[in-house]
């Protein structure tokens, strides 16, 4: 192998909790981890506000400083914080993995955790993207609190969209859904919940136009796309829960994933198909997705490189 190239132990990739909890973890059991934060540094948090059910934050916390947080207690603890994206990689059983940075850079790494997270899908309206963080989420358990006692709205169809549905009716006075087919995606169970919620109105073939409001959401122009009929619906939030993406292309190749590319991972572990290869948080989670979750899972993906490292030396 080439002098070049750098060795490392453990290799994390992702600066989310699952990520920076991972490096924690793996520093302070002497890994030596170097972490990848990838484009958006600190994760899905980053463009949240109030963080009110992280635990251990009685005030709350700003979704950007809680992260900055994590981040600073894993460069304390030894973790080697890199600006840069993992760009390729080329697994195999037992490694050594290499892995590619900004598509130039090879790595070669003992483990590697996975911890590249998920991305919200978005309607793609130019008032989404103007109001997000101010009427408009992609998260309701995160958000919903924030509109407690008002009339909120969220689109999608999908068990996501009727459990985050359920979720804000009870806390929010009225919840219309927009459905865009004449039908939902979700499973029975789920649509039977959202139907025999009283204060949960579903609006079927209905499709957003457009959300109003100068600095925070006021209400939402919808249409109903076989009547034609447009109407303004006047709401405080917004929430999208059509469906996320998770941050897995490049290992497509290598590891087993599921219909919608989400890694697979050993019942109650963080192994993958692939020895050596480690994941934790949204891209291995679409039923959770929450912070807290996210952060147990980057604990045990370094547990179980550890214990795998260490096996392998023995
Ligand atoms: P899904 O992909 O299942 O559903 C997405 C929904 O969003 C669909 O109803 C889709 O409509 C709708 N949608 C997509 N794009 C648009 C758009 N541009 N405008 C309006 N509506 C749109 O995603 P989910 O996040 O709901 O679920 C992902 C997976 O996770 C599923 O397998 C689900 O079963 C699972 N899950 C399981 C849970 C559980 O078991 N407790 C909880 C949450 C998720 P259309 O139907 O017309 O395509």
């Amino acid at each position: 192998m080439s002098e070049s190239i750098e060795q490392i132990e453990c290799l994390i990739i992702g600066s989310g909790p699952a990520g920076y909890t991972a490096a924690i973890y793996a520093a302070r059991a002497d890994m030596k981890p170097v972490l990848y934060e990838g484009l958006q540094p600190g994760g899905q948090l980053t463009i949240t506000t109030d963080v009110e059910n992280y635990p251990g934050y009685p005030d709350g916390i700003m979704g950007p400083e809680m992260m900055d947080n994590f981040k600073k207690q894993a460069v304390r603890l030894g973790t080697d914080v890199r600006f840069g994206m993992v760009t390729s990689v080329e697994f195999k059983n037992g490694g050594p993995q290499k892995v590619i940075v900004d598509g130039t850079k090879e790595i070669s790494a003992k483990s590697v955790i996975i911890s590249t997270g998920a991305s919200a899908k978005w309607l793609g309206i130019p008032s989404e993207s103007r109001l997000n963080g101010s009427g408009v989420s992609a998260c309701a358990v995160c958000d919903g609190f924030f509109y407690r006692g008002s009339d909120v709205a969220i689109v999608g169809a999908g068990d996501t969209a009727c459990e985050e549905a359920s979720y804000l009716s009870k806390i929010c006075s009225k919840v219309y859904m927009l459905v865009r087919r004449d039908e939902f995606r979700a499973s029975k169970a789920m649509q039977h919940r959202v139907l025999n919620t009283p204060n949960i109105e579903v609006l079927f073939n209905t499709e957003t136009d457009e959300i109003l409001g100068d600095t925070t959401v006021e209400a939402v122009r919808v249409s109903n796309n076989v009547s034609g009929e447009k109407r303004e619906i006047p709401i405080k939030g917004f929430f999208v829960a059509i469906g996320h993406t998770p941050n897995t292309e490049i290992f497509k190749p290598f590891l087993e994933m599921d219909e919608s590319g989400y890694i697979i991972t050993e019942k109650g572990s963080s192994r993958t198909n692939v020895e050596g290869v480690f994941c934790a948080g949204d891209a291995q989670d679409k039923i959770y997705r929450q912070a807290v979750t996210a952060a147990g899972s980057g604990c045990m993906a370094a547990l179980d490189a550890e214990r795998w490292l260490a096996a392998k030396e023995d």
